[in-house]
């Protein structure tokens, strides 16, 4: 994400943001190369920022979150057209982003760090973590359906690797399923439903690896050592 100049190299630890300013007006700071005097310069961290001769860089504690994001709330940094952000709900000092997204009317476990590397161990395809959802769906699966759920279905284009549904418990006209899957395609859950007419009512995440949900809707709490070390 882009900043002021000032902004970034207070928060990299170079002084207070008036000092930085001063700094750049008097021509000690330059941007790829270049000398900035302009107060309004934005940056970010793929830039190279020069002070006294030495390339500075964010110096924050690393940081990992669970929150138990509730529904109407997105998941990003920002929001365009002004909606609420899993980030407005968080009150650390630190520049968190998600790990990976769940859905505007998707409940449940978010994990959120400052830590790319951490970030990239989660994300990237080739690592099969097992995420665990909850979802009310319309109607109940049928034993066949379940077969052909576990194999992989056609979400549009798309075939979804293998995974898992359990039946929990059944209504009058709907039923409560456990599902676990190790991708993360866009809407893969509600999508996987829908191929059976199940449409997903209501839908939430309860794990990620050994990681669960233990906090109460919109609360979150930092993760512990050990589950960070699981994480690397
Ligand atoms: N699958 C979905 O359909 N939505 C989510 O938010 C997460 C997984």
């Amino acid at each position: 994400m882009m900043e002021r100049l000032q902004k970034y190299m207070a928060r990299c630890g170079v002084a207070s943001r008036r000092k930085c300013e001063e700094y750049i007006q008097n021509g000690l700071v330059t941007v790829n190369g270049i000398t900035i005097t302009e107060l309004g310069t934005k940056v970010d961290e793929n830039d190279e920022v020069i002070y006294n001769g030495r390339k500075i860089v964010p110096c924050e504690e690393k940081v990992y979150i669970a929150i138990n994001k509730p529904t109407g709330v997105i998941t990003s940094v920002t929001d365009d057209r002004g909606r609420k952000t899993v980030i407005d709900i968080i009150d650390v000092k630190e520049r968190i982003f998600p790990i990976g997204r769940l859905d505007y009317d998707t409940s449940g476990l978010l994990l959120l760090t400052n830590d790319g590397d951490v970030y990239n161990n989660i994300i990237h395809p080739r690592v099969e973590i097992n995420k665990v959802y909850e979802a009310v769906v319309k109607g109940c699966f049928t034993p066949d359906e379940i077969d052909l759920f576990e194999n992989g279905v056609d979400i549009g284009g798309y075939i979804t690797a293998k995974s898992k549904i359990e039946v929990i418990e059944t209504f009058k006209n709907k039923s409560k399923v456990r599902i676990i899957i190790h991708e993360g395609k866009n809407r893969q859950v509600r999508k996987m439903c829908k191929v059976f007419n199940h449409d997903v009512i209501s839908l939430k995440r309860v794990s990620i690896g050994k990681i669960k949900l233990d906090t109460k809707v919109g609360e979150w709490r930092y993760l512990t050592d050990k589950e960070v070390k699981y994480l690397y």
